[in-house]
């Protein structure tokens, strides 16, 4: 039998709870709506009570201009809105909301009991909800503002209830969301309430201030701040330094008009300010307000209002991009460690032949400690001929006062002060650094200086070992190794590159080869393999006392390459401890 087709029109209660769906998707989306509507209120304090992960109750109070008895009924109808009149002023739009709909999606699938009470009053509505159809109007009193109690959330639909996660799920989502607003609208007083226990309670501050006390004192103290302006549009706000890099883009936070939103080319813009150096897998702490004229964003481009469009996406991009790398010329690390620590190695006497002279302030060679000055010979290549660039440390006196006041930390770490505080290093990494970037350079530019060895190693490889050096030889040698084929599978390393330590030249070789296979997979580019094989196992270790000279001279050499924050594998080079940070340990305020 044919199935007679009708068509129908839904009752408005069921196109409600239809509609919540796009809206409203879990208790973080009730509790956003809710304190956008006590912001666009002009509310200046919002308590915010949660229960049970939201599911229970999501309640919000503010002190807002308030709601008359027939508004208070009217708003919870669909499209039913005192924020725009026509489709103009969505164009113009300077509150949160306009769509009118987020009271009647959210009435639709809860309880909910909504007082309200107009500024100079002090008595007003109350009115109770449940799954959208009101049960009852009633008189209350109080404070002036609105407060909005949701319970038992998707109640009357339970395959929505089915969807939400565990209530600490549903709970980190709200601390999230709430995050949001409280660094957007530092000047509002926030106070959150979870399962009867005060979470915080915000007083109103300084955006710096607030972002002390939201994402804690570790990120406030690491911060840049960005201020640029082009034409009417502005950006502000702070991005963390390198000691804030995360794992997550947890913490970025961009606001359009003090609105949160999710924009991928903008947040894109942001991390890329930081250089192309910046580690893989890490990304970059930000709080950036944008503040553009409202005609030139779409807003209305989805329910939630998070994504938007713009007019001028390319411009944004470029001043977005532009305002990170202005802050972070301001990092005072990198120009504060280049004068505080300056090149100490000159020649007190010159070097007698073949010893070139060193000729500017960009060495490449660590003086080891204790080093023995008769074990290498060194020798300009011959491409470095004219501008040679190798010494060795017995060549040259450097005084205690010349040196810079640094000291070595378990053997593993460098301590220097600055300016702001302590800069801690971690010596392996620095090196490491230092070493991949030369062989890089020599790869493309200029062939590295070798030291010849007094006795030159033989080395047996494995016949997969030997293919793989075949390969990366040509590499190898223009990194400064001499290494010659003596036969079969043996062959004889002459040199190594100037600036390491002399000794095991065939574990070196072994221990390259073995780097260089591991990294396979991680790495297609045969000269990125072979130079962070190269820098990672030449580089000094931890568990490797360095004199004061080989530590001056790291920090040197540190602060000469491109990106001293670092590793070549995107471990930290450096962490800074700011006399704030330990002033605060020692509890003087
Ligand atoms: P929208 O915010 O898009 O206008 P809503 O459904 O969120 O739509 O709210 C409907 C209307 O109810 C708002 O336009 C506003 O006039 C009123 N309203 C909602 N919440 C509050 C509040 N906390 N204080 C004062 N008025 C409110
Ligand atoms: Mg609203």
């Amino acid at each position: 039998m044919e199935k007679k087709r009708t068509i129908h029109i839904l009752p408005e209660k069921l196109i409600n709870k239809i509609a919540a769906g796009e809206v409203i998707d879990r208790p973080a989306s009730v509790l956003k709506e809710l304190v956008e509507n006590s912001i666009d209120a002009g509310a200046k304090q919002i308590t915010i009570i949660v229960k049970g992960g939201g599911s229970a109750l999501i309640q919000v109070i503010d002190d807002g201009c308030g709601m008359s008895e027939d508004d208070a009924i009217l708003s919870l109808q669909r499209h039913a809105t005192s924020k725009i009149h026509s489709y103009a002023d969505i164009e113009a739009i300077r509150t949160l909301g306009f769509r009118g709909e987020a009271l009647a999606s959210i009435a639709a699938v809860s309880r909910m009991e909504l007082k309200t009470i107009l500024q100079g009053e002090i008595e007003g509505t109350a009115v109770y909800v449940e799954g959208g159809v009101v049960q009852r109007v009633d008189h209350t009193g109080g404070n002036p503002g609105t407060n909005i109690a949701v319970k038992n959330l998707f109640f009357n639909t339970p395959a929505r209830r089915k969807f939400l996660r565990a209530e600490a799920t549903e709970y980190r989502y709200i601390l999230g969301m709430l995050n949001r607003f409280t660094l957007a609208f530092p000047e509002i007083a926030f106070r959150l309430i979870h399962d009867d226990k005060e979470v915080f309670n915000l007083v109103p501050a300084s955006l710096l201030e607030r972002i002390g006390e939201v994402l804690g004192s570790r990120v406030r103290h690491n911060l840049l701040e960005i201020n640029d302006q082009h034409g009417s549009i502005k950006i502000s706000g702070f991005i963390g330094n390198y000691d804030l890099m995360r794992k997550s883009r947890n913490d970025q936070y961009l606001f359009l008009n003090r609105r949160y939103i999710n924009d991928r080319t903008l947040s894109y813009a942001a991390t890329s300010g930081f250089g192309d150096q910046i580690a893989k897998g890490l990304y970059p702490i930000f709080i950036i307000f944008l503040e553009i004229d409202p005609e030139r964003v779409d807003v209305n481009v989805h329910p939630t209002k998070n994504e938007v469009k713009f007019a001028d996406a390319r411009l944004l991009y470029d001043l977005v991009r532009n305002a990170v790398k202005r802050a972070l010329r301001t990092d005072e690390i990198i120009p504060e460690m280049q004068k505080l620590y300056p090149p100490h190695w000159r020649p007190a006497t010159p070097p007698s032949s073949p010893t070139p002279v060193p000729s500017s302030s960009q060495q490449t060679v660590l003086p080891w400690a204790d080093e023995e000055p008769s074990d290498a010979l060194i020798i300009p290549s011959e491409a470095d001929a004219e501008t040679p660039s190798a010494i060795t440390l017995d060549k040259y006196e450097t005084t205690q006062a010349e040196m810079a006041n640094v000291w070595q930390l378990q053997k593993k770490y460098i301590v220097a002060q600055i300016k702001s505080g302590l800069v801690v290093i971690d010596q392996h990494v620095a090196h490491e650094r230092i070493l991949y970037e030369r062989a890089k350079k020599n790869f493309t530019a200029s062939q590295g200086a070798s030291q010849q060895l007094l006795f030159p190693q033989t080395v047996e490889l494995s016949a997969q070992d030997y293919q793989y050096l075949e390969q990366i030889l040509p590499l190898l040698e223009k990194i400064g190794f001499v290494i010659k084929r003596f036969g079969g599978r043996t062959v004889v390393v002459e040199g190594v590159p100037a600036g390491i330590r002399i000794g095991s030249e065939d574990k070196l070789l072994l221990d390259i080869l073995d780097s260089y296979r591991e990294n396979q997979e991680a790495d297609v580019d045969v000269q990125e393999r072979v130079a962070k094989s190269f820098a990672c196992r030449s580089a000094i270790m931890a568990g490797e006392s360095l004199s004061l000279p080989a530590m001056n001279a790291l920090i040197d050499q540190l602060f000469a390459t491109e990106n001293p924050y670092f590793c070549p594998h995107g471990r930290p080079i450096m962490v800074t401890i700011s006399v704030e940070e330990i002033d605060r340990r020692f509890e003087r305020k």
